[in-house]
């Protein structure tokens, strides 16, 4: 079996080095190079066999057959530019991206494989499933709450896993997310409205990421919860999907896709 070749984005940051550290030891997949901001921490440093960390975009992801990139939506948007003229395909990860930065991953995939989750553990993904079977066998009659937890140092909120959740949910009601959804609660906001799902969001320590779908009914709840413990799921999962995802023709991919759960 030849390896396939990754280009890993940010190999300073929690993710790229957790990313780094879960490929050692893979047959099917090989460091080929690893692309840091410029001014980054760990700019020339060796990460793996002979790769060493630079800030040459255009040359990294020359130099594999798919990447991967845990950063931040800036460069997640400069990263699928210029794989679209290379053709590159990609794994991605990056959370709290604006609507142009999701159209140049579209625009990537019109040419490139593309795996685009905003959480790429076995767990979360089988709680998408479970929440949207739960909200269309509940109806909205049955409040729909989601919370979720996180370190301080994460920037976007709610987190992308908690938006897919609450998603899931208004998918199950049969409803446009983006008319029931509620973020915010604060002053008089008077009574909760038959059919709303509230996003909550705790920020504090080193909590890797925490999420609950609360379901209230009358006299009864129930509670879909996922913990993570170590970012080595994330990074697991990101590996899977690189080394899925040079296999398939172009085209927009998630999680679902890979685990074979869609
Ligand atoms: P982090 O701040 O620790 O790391 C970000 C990295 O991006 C840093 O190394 C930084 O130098 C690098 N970076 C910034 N600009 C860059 C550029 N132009 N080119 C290359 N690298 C650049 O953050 P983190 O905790 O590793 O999280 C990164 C992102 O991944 C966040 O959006 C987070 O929400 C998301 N995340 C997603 C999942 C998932 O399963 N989808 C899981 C965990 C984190």
């Amino acid at each position: 079996m030849t390896a396939a070749r990754v280009c890993v984005l940010g190999p300073s940051g929690r993710m790229g080095g957790a990313v780094l550290e879960a490929v050692r030891g893979r047959a099917d997949l090989r460091i080929t190079a690893a692309v840091d901001r410029a001014g980054a921490g760990g700019l020339g440093a060796t990460v793996a066999d002979g790769v060493v960390a630079t800030s040459d975009l255009a040359a990294g992801l020359g130099a594999c057959d798919v990447y991967i990139d845990f950063t931040e939506p800036v460069s997640t948007r400069a990263a699928a530019e210029a794989a679209t003229r290379l053709r590159r395909a990609a794994v991605i990860g990056t959370t709290g991206l604006a609507a142009g930065d999701e159209a140049a991953i579209a625009a990537l995939a019109e040419v490139a494989p593309v795996v685009f989750a905003a959480n790429f553990s076995l767990g979360v993904n089988l709680v998408l499933g479970l929440v949207r079977q739960a909200a269309r066998a509940l109806g909205p009659e049955w409040d729909a709450e989601v919370v979720e937890t996180h370190h301080r140092a994460k920037r976007d909120a709610p987190s992308g896993t908690a938006l897919r959740i609450a998603r899931a949910i208004a998918a199950g009601h049969g409803v446009d997310y983006d008319q029931v959804k509620r973020h915010v609660r604060d002053g008089d906001v008077g009574p909760r409205p038959r059919g709303e799902i509230g996003v909550a969001t705790v920020r504090g320590g080193d909590v890797v990421g925490e999420h609950t779908a609360y379901f209230f009914g009358a006299a009864e709840q129930i509670e879909i919860s996922h913990r993570a413990t170590s970012r080595a799921i994330f990074a697991t999962g990101a590996l899977r999907a690189a080394a899925w995802v040079t296999a398939q023709p172009p085209g927009r991919y998630d999680m679902l896709d890979v685990l074979g759960l869609q």
